[in-house]
């Protein structure tokens, strides 16, 4: 318990307790709005919304009526201090972004580090988020990912940006505009592997939601193949880099010598503790190095399982 909290007003009962509620909200979908975020949205005392006008097309949706005030990056520093006295004033307060999980490439940072400070509560009610939907249908194998928000904007930076991350051993995820998906894309083929799987979201949860995965060399073709695949929103990722040539010698001789002694998977897993490559990949290599792909072990575990 802090200081604070014996100080604070007690809440009426069925009200929500004070505090910063961080809402997220759809990012194209209505009815992605979350029970509980419909239900806190519709007790709290004030929002502070991203973009008031989007706010309230949302709260009239469910039929909320608190008040709302206007709370984006130019006017922050300001809000963060009415919001926290709201609060010590024993409001349960909402904070939402125009589209998805606010402080997610979106403002929101800067008022729930106030709240923290004067160590009142801060409170999720997680929901949509662009980021979290592609990667929930992008199909990669590694787990660990880098979220990148927006890359440059000058094609040069972007490009330098872009050549630092190609060699990522996690997945790259990055929000794009209309205005420079082709720029971009342009970029990635030049600095990718020509296989390497790249997804790109656009739309999500709208009318003309689209999800393309293919490999990047092939992917400013695709794109350029029809002018509404450069139309709405993007969120683009691309699948860790493969091992490079540098770790590969060391390693290949490493799964040689455990493979001679023991099963593939099992080869694979030790030497994932021995080197800084996850086991998925070095199972990859070591059937790749016997000649074989993981789709024929597949089958010849499948022919001898029963
Ligand atoms: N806070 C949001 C979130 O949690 O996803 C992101 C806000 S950021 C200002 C807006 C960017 O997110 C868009 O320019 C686009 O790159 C991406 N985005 C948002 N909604 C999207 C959608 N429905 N489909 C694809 N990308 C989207």
């Amino acid at each position: 318990m802090t200081p604070l909290d014996s100080e604070r007003p007690r809440p009426e009962p069925g009200a929500l307790p004070a505090g910063l509620y961080v809402v997220a909200t759809p990012i194209g979908h209505l009815s992605d709005l979350g029970l509980r975020a419909i239900e806190v949205l519709r007790t709290v005392d004030l929002v502070a919304a991203e973009d008031t006008r989007v706010a309230r097309v949302l709260l009239d949706h469910i039929g909320a009526r608190p008040a709302v005030m206007a709370s984006h990056a130019h006017n922050e520093a300001r809000t963060a201090q009415t919001v926290v006295e709201r609060i010590l004033a024993g409001q349960a307060v909402a904070l939402t972004s125009d589209a998805g999980t606010p402080g997610i490439s979106d403002p929101g940072a800067r008022v729930v580090a106030a709240v923290h400070a004067a160590q009142l509560p801060v409170v999720p009610v997680p929901g949509p988020s662009a980021v979290a939907a592609l990667l929930s249908v992008a199909g990669f194998s590694e787990s660990r990912f880098r979220f990148e928000g927006f890359l440059p904007a000058r094609p040069k930076a972007r490009r330098e940006r872009l050549e630092a991350l190609a060699p990522s051993d996690a997945i790259v995820v990055f929000y794009e505009s209309p205005h420079r998906i082709t720029e971009s894309v342009d970029d990635l083929a030049a600095v990718l592997e020509p296989d390497r799987i790249v997804v790109l979201g656009r739309e999500l949860t709208k009318r003309f939601e689209q999800i393309h995965r293919g490999r990047a060399g092939d992917l400013p073709a695709w794109l350029a193949a029809d002018s509404d695949r450069r139309r709405g929103e993007f969120v683009v990722a691309f699948d860790a880099a493969p091992p490079g040539p540098a770790q590969s010698q060391p390693v290949d001789e490493l799964l040689r010598a455990l493979c001679a002694e023991l099963p593939v998977r099992q080869a694979a897993r030790i030497a994932a503790r021995l080197t800084p490559l996850r086991a998925n990949d070095l199972y990859r290599r070591a059937l790749e190095l016997r000649g074989e792909s993981a789709q024929d072990e597949a089958s010849d575990s499948d022919s001898t399982s029963d």
